[in-house]
């Protein structure tokens, strides 16, 4: 056994074994084997309960195995659960109509993973580029910003700045034009290129350890591509579905993306569950067979996605996100330990940075926590990203803070 999984169960450290022989070596998790989850909870192998202050990246805002989703999930299933887009089913319109109405936009395109969802915007806003704002062929541009993650394919990470993401995958898609996050100087610069087709970006970026930009960055951002002609496309993948406490965080700043990007919560952690919104302009510049997934859109997702969305309302979750998402800030402030450079965040997707000599501190603090019942996963060496499900309580966030401050006190 490692030192890291010393302190493990015999059963628990079986299951490690297993990965560790049998899978590729591409994360590297906490040692905990999860077996069980309810709500904010999951249960490991050896039945220790702990909150879960990941929620699978987001994914899990409605909380773990929803009852409504899960029921939603049963039905379908054993009705109908793929027909490819070869044939229409009887989910697919219904879905995409809830979907539209209540995000606002003429159309939605279905796709799986975030990332598949992150590459059809950039085909959208590339072919959007070439028919109706007539970029010469083969010379459409898109703006991205340092620091960004919209994914793992190899277009998506061609304009990553982390090299721990592109490097050794070269040769890179070429194409993209990388500013500074939350700087409108150098946007505006990047703008003037008459070849650019969209701005990609995402309204608080997640796994650069939840930086919030500015004030007013993306309604100026969303203001000034609108005076370029061109689109403004918000990756909520993270940071949308209530986590934020609004329906989208773009929301918070009134602005209305020419394409918005979902995926993680949009099936509440079931089944991967992706979508692209935006009105006709762009959307049916893609024209059949010119773009598709075997999965994409297909009746499950459709069922799962309407429940999980319906669910986010029916439980005021952004609402709950934005009331608690400050009380949590707060209760970390009142810690007052040496050992927060900062807190950071909206709604519930939060982020402590870790002020420590030790470089290994926020996995130690993790490590910590997890012996003490909460699961946190450090981000990008010293950042602790606190996202729990959105159905977690305010007597729970105290508990939770409590617990926090009790293993920050082990760093000293
Ligand atoms: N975009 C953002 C902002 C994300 O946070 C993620 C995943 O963490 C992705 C895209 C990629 O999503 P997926 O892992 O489902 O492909």
């Amino acid at each position: 056994m490692s030192a890291e999984t010393l302190h493990v169960s015999e059963r628990a450290h079986q299951y490690i074994s297993l990965e560790s022989k049998h899978g590729a070596h591409n994360y590297h998790p906490l040692p905990v084997v999860l077996s069980r989850g309810s709500g904010v909870f999951v249960w490991d192998v050896d039945d220790r309960r702990y909150f879960d202050f990941l929620s699978g990246y987001s994914a899990v805002n409605q909380g773990h195995c929803h009852p409504r989703i899960l029921k939603s999930m049963i039905d379908q299933a054993q009705q109908l659960t793929l027909t490819s887009r070869a044939f229409h089913s009887d989910k697919l319109g219904l879905y995409e109509e809830f979907i539209t109405h209540l995000f606002g936009y003429d159309k939605v395109l279905p796709m799986n993973t975030g990332v598949e969802a992150v590459e059809t915007a950039l085909k959208l806003a590339r072919r959007w580029g070439y028919s109706v704002k007539g970029i010469p062929d083969g010379q459409a541009r898109i703006i991205v910003c340092a620091g960004n993650f919209h994914g793992r394919t190899s277009s998506v990470i061609s304009f990553s700045t982390d090299p721990s993401s592109y490097g050794g995958f070269g040769p890179y898609m070429p194409g993209f034009d990388i500013i500074p996050y939350n700087d409108v100087s150098s946007l505006s610069r990047a703008l003037a290129d008459p070849h650019v087709a969209g701005f990609l970006v995402e309204p608080i970026q997640g796994e650069a350890g939840v930086v919030v930009p500015d004030e007013g960055y993306l309604s100026r951002a969303a203001a000034m591509c609108r005076e370029a002609h061109v689109l403004f496309i918000a990756d909520e993948i993270q940071t949308g579905l209530c986590r934020t406490g609004r329906m989208l965080c773009c929301d918070h700043e009134d602005v209305r993306p020419d394409i918005v990007i979902l995926g993680k919560a949009l099936s509440g952690g079931i089944m991967p569950v992706s979508a692209v919104l935006a009105d006709d302009e762009i959307m049916l510049t893609i024209r059949p067979g010119e773009h598709g997934s075997t999965y994409g859109g297909n009746p499950l997702a459709c069922a799962i996605a309407m429940t999980a969305l319906q669910v986010l309302q029916d439980e005021q979750m952004a609402e709950r996100a934005e009331i608690l998402g400050q009380q949590f800030r707060q209760g970390i402030l009142d810690l007052g330990s040496a050992h927060i450079k900062l807190v950071r965040g909206k709604g519930l997707l939060n982020a402590v940075v870790v002020d420590h000599p030790d470089p290994e501190a926020a996995w130690r603090l993790c490590m910590r926590l997890m012996e003490e019942g909460l699961l946190a996963k450090p981000t990008h060496g010293d950042k602790i990203r606190f996202a729990p499900p959105l159905c977690i309580t305010s007597s729970q966030i105290d508990e939770c803070v409590e617990t926090i401050g009790r293993c920050l006190h082990d760093l000293d």
